[in-house]
Parts: C-alpha cells; structure tokens; sequence
C-alpha cells in the first residue's frame, strides 16, 4: 500500500491503525468516523476495501483499488470479519482446514435427531465414554477428514451470528422432513444461506416414513432454486434418515464434496480469530466459553479479547473435555479465564498483553456507548444516501403479507421497480405476521422490513428497535409502491418523531390588542418554546393543532417557560380557548 498526494491504495482488507497510520490520522477518530458510517470496528480489526475507501473519501483522499488483490475481492461489505482477515493472509500460507457446518430447517423436520444421529458416528466421541459435553460444537471425522459441526439450538443462534457479521459456517445442511415438504422455517433457512453466500446441502429426512415424497421435495427445491443435482441442478439432497441413522456416511460425503468446491481454508500460523459459540457463567469455575478458532492457533496462556471481555486462558479443553495446549483453525474448544461473559457471535482475537487486551476492550466499551448515542437507523430515507454513497448497489426488502394472493401482486410490482439504476432484492417473502425471526434477518441483511396487512409483535418491534430495523406497515399496494419508488429516487420525506417539550393547563382567557385571544396558562411540566408545535385539548379530544406563535411571561416576550410559571400564549389563527383547557408543546424531530 503507498500513497500519492491524495491518492491512495489500498488493500481487500486492511486493519484500522494500518489505515490510520496512512491516512496519518488518529486511530480513535477513524474508528469515529467508521461508526457514523454504520461500522464498528477496533483499532485491530480489519474492514474490507469499500469501507475504506468511503472513510478515506471524507478526509479528502481517493482510494484506490490495491493492485494485487483483484480476484480475491468479494461481492459486498456482507463478507464477516473473520473472512475478511483470511482473505487478507499471504495465500502461500492458506491450508486446508475442516468445513464448518451449521443444520438449519424447519421445526420438527429432525435437526436435533440428524445432529445426535451424526455425533454418534463418530467413533472418538464414542471412546470417551459416549459422554461428550455439550459445547455447542464438535467434530466427526469422515474418510480420515474432520467436520466441525455447530451444535446451537437451532437458528435463532445462527442468525444472531449473522447480525453480528461473524456467521461462522462454511456449509448449511438444510434439513427437510421428506413427508412434510418446505415450510416457512425452511424458506427462511434457505433466505438466510443465501444471503451470507453459504452453499447448502440439503438432508431429505424421515425418508423411513411411509408418507415420505421426496419427489415432492425436489420440487419444492426446484422452485426455490435449489435445483437436486439429480434433476441436473446444483444443490445435493441426501435422503437421510436420522432415526434409522441411515444415509448419514452419504450426508457426510456431500458435505465434503461441497467443502472440496469451495476453498475452505485459513492460517494456521497467522493472526488467531474466531467466533464466540456460546458462553455462560459457571458458578465455580467462572466464565466458560465455547471459542470456535477461525485463524490462527489458540494456545492455552493466550490472552483473548472476545467482544467486551478478555483475559489470559487458564485451561482449553476440546468438545470431548479433553484438555488441549493448541487448538487450530475450524477446531471447537472450550475455554476458562474470561473476564466476561462474551456474547454468542462476538469474534474473539488473541492480543499481546492484558495491557493491549485491556486498551481494547475500554476503547469497545467507549464505542458501544457513541453508538448507542448515534445510532443510525436504517431507514427506507436513509437507503437512498446509501445508495448514493456508494455503501449499498440495491434495496433489501423483507416482505410478509396477510395472504399468499397478496404477495404475489406486491413482488410482480416490486420487481418492476427494481428495474431501474437501483435494483430492488426480495430476501425473503411469505404470509403471517412480522416476527422477531424477520426483524433478525432484515437487521442480519441490511434490509427494510414490509408489512402488507399484517402487524408486528410486540417481540419483534422491540428487535426493531435495538436493532434499527424498519418495519413499514401498508395496507394499500400503491402506497407502498409509491413510498419505495420515492425512496429510490431520494425524495422520501424523512419520518417525523414527535418529542414533548411541556405541558401547560389554561387558567384564564383574555384578550390582548396586538395578539388576539391569549391563554393564561400555568406551565406543569417541562416548558413551553415560542415557534414550537402546539396541541390544544379540550377533555380528551384535541381542539387545536398548530404553532405556538406568542409566549409571554407577565409583559415581556419570552422564547421559552419553564414549569411552574405562568404565562400567556396566543396561538396562530385560533381563538377558540377555554379554561381548563390543557396544551402539550413539542417538535417534530
Ligand atoms: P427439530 O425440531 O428439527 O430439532 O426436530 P427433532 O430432531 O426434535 O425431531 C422431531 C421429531 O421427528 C421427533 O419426534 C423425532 O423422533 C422425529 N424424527 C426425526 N428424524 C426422524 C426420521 O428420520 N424418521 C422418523 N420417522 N422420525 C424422525
């Protein structure tokens, strides 16, 4: 990487005090300005190319591509972290390392059977006395190769993951119960491997049972793009039975088919990262968690920051409990001598002192705390700046709808609009109401979440929220066309929030020769703001809604009044006060 003037280049990925140090700006006022771009990043952390490149653009430099890294560079920013950084080593040091599998599928389809039915294969697991712990992870081994399996209950852990930007696996074995067919889970199972660009396998389950149509199945597949290779597609679908344990060694052979096609590899003596699986506190052991090492090798003595924990491992243990010194890249281990609690998904690095662990984790918490501050929703307003800005080439959306009739209408008109300069992507459309599951996969995805005749729990709201989700109910099919079609052309008006200034009860009404009819008002709560908005409410219904054009405190104009002063206030154009009537003051922001 050189600079030239104000040009620089720069690499796939490059770590944020490399970039700082480049740019010759401090490392804290990059990472400020990384996070009023949306990212959060640490002084180690590493961000991709067109996140730079954005950053850099706002103090005046011109990035430039790197020369070298062409081919290894990705599609988008949706590429985790920890790829990013493998994709950063010298490729004379990549080596092969297991694929990591993660089993998705709908409810009851037999993800917990398929997952006990595969560790019990597994004849080292067996040797340790058929007692393995549950660490949320382990490993088989096939043909003399090993497999990592992500043992999280189900998915909702997975798409946290995702949220998270640290989705761990390499390879999604979509369990479908042969007899039952695709079913929503399944659908979004399927929407969420493809949004993190992760080859699935599909495991065609209770093929045993009578009722079992697998031709069914492949149809289904078929149409949802998922062609079986025997129909001359791409996708493997293994028929499986994890209650008879049949088909398994078949399962485990196309995993290992798809993991030969797709480059998996890391490390396994470069910069030590990986995903938290899960961790809990253990009342006498303290703060155990499951690490899944990515790059690198984990040695016990490292010191580990993991999110807004750290500290230096005291033991490692793998999946069977075993102790181990090092564990290497794709290997699931247990670990002893976290500060924390990390949470499930935090990527995890190994520092070179408590000191620098210590630096780190105080500069994360500091950040933590700007960005609640700043928090920028991800809006339909903001999607067109995105856009603009060259942060976003089309608009996610996330479509739920009352009926199937209705959904079919919505992304024939979508698709239409999606045609111009900005596309429009669908990740995911089905029927029933908004739920938490949807809000993750909208925030896992950057997309806008819509509602056509349907609600949001209260659940799911809530997820909006913390997540910065926007969730936009419509019941018209024109209005939400309109709203998009405003959206991709940048002239959306932006969503007002209301926030109360004061609320004031009238006293007395008298007349004034320059302002009219003015009330004579005590303020009761917070103040009331010459300019601000006015509502006027006789009992419970609102009479008046408009400016607050004069405040007056005794004979003096004032610009503002606080509570428990009285005061007199003419509205604009309403003359219509009586006592008792109550106002609330407020802005739209
Ligand atoms: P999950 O909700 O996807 O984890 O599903 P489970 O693994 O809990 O399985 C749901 C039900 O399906 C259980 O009653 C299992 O015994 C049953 N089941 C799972 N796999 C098979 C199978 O291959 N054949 C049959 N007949 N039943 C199965």
């Amino acid at each position: 990487m050189s600079s030239n003037g104000s040009r620089i280049e720069i690499p796939a990925s490059i770590v944020v005090r490399d970039l700082a140090q480049m740019i010759e700006k401090s490392p804290i006022d990059l990472i400020k300005k990384l996070m009023t771009n949306g990212v959060m990043a640490t002084i180690n952390q590493a961000v991709d190319y067109d996140t730079a490149a954005i950053v850099v653009a706002e103090y005046g430099f011109e990035a430039v591509p790197e020369a070298v890294e062409e081919e290894a560079k990705e599609e988008s920013g949706e590429v985790p972290m920890w790829r990013q950084m493998i994709a950063g080593e010298d490729k004379a040091h990549l080596k092969a390392r297991p694929p990591v599998v993660t089993i998705l599928g709908h409810v009851d389809h037999g993800k917990t059977s398929l997952l006990d039915a595969i560790r019990s294969t597994d004849v080292a697991a067996g040797e340790a006395g058929g007692i393995t712990q549950h660490i949320g992870a382990y490993q088989v081994e096939m043909k003399g190769r090993l497999i990592t399996f992500l043992d999280t209950p189900g998915h909702a852990a997975f798409t946290q993951m995702r949220a998270r930007g640290a989705q761990g696996a390499d390879i999604v074995i979509l369990v479908v119960a042969a007899d039952d067919g695709v079913m929503p889970q399944t659908r979004e199972a399927i929407a969420h491997a493809k949004a993190a660009r992760v080859p699935i396998v599909v495991a065609l389950n209770k093929i045993d049972k009578p009722n079992a149509n697998p031709d069914r199945v492949k149809q289904q597949l078929a149409e949802m793009e998922l062609v079986p290779d025997d129909w001359g597609g791409n996708t493997m679908v293994v028929p499986v039975s994890a209650k008879q344990k049949k088909g398994i060694d078949d399962l485990l052979e196309g995993v290992l088919l798809v993991a030969d096609s797709s480059e998996i590899k890391a490390n396994p003596s470069g910069k030590v990262i990986g995903t938290v699986i899960e961790a809990e506190l253990d009342k006498s052991k303290g703060v155990m968690a499951t690490l899944l090492v990515q790059n690198g090798t984990l040695e016990s003595g490292d010191v580990v920051v993991a999110g807004t924990a750290h500290g230096k491992l005291r033991a490692i243990t793998d999946y069977k409990g075993k102790p181990v010194k090092k564990a290497g890249p794709s290997t699931p281990v247990a670990v002893m001598g976290l500060s924390d609690v990390p949470s499930a998904g935090d990527l995890f690095e190994v520092v070179e002192s408590e000191k620098e662990a210590r630096v780190i984790v105080g500069e994360r918490l500091e950040a933590i705390k700007t960005q609640a501050q700043s928090r920028k929703k991800l809006s339909l307003e903001d999607m067109f700046s995105r856009v603009q800005a060259g942060e976003a080439k089309e608009l996610n959306l996330i479509v739920k709808a009352d009926v199937q009739g209705s959904l079919d209408p919505i992304i024939t008109e979508l698709n239409k609009l999606g045609a111009g300069e900005i596309g429009i992507k669908v990740l995911h459309a089905e029927t029933g109401n908004i739920g938490n599951n949807d809000v993750m996969l909208a925030a896992a995805s950057k997309a806008i979440m819509i509602g056509f005749n349907v609600q949001a729990d209260v659940d799911a709201r809530r997820m909006a929220e913390k997540e910065g989700v926007d969730i936009r109910l419509y019941e018209i099919i024109y209005r939400m066309t309109e709203d998009i079609e405003k959206a991709l052309k940048g002239m959306l008006e932006p969503d007002y929030v209301e926030k109360i200034l004061g609320k004031a009860t009238v006293l007395q009404v008298f007349t004034a020769s320059k302002f009219g009819r003015v009330a004579g008002c005590r303020v009761v709560d917070g103040e009331l703001k010459r300019g601000a908005k006015v509502r006027l409410y006789r009992n419970s219904d609102i009479i008046y809604e408009g400016d607050l054009s004069s405040l007056r405190h005794e004979k003096d104009d004032v610009k503002e009044i606080r509570q428990g002063y009285e005061c007199g206030v003419g509205f604009k154009n309403f003359a219509d006060i009586q006592p008792g009537d109550s106002l609330v003051c407020y802005i739209l922001e």
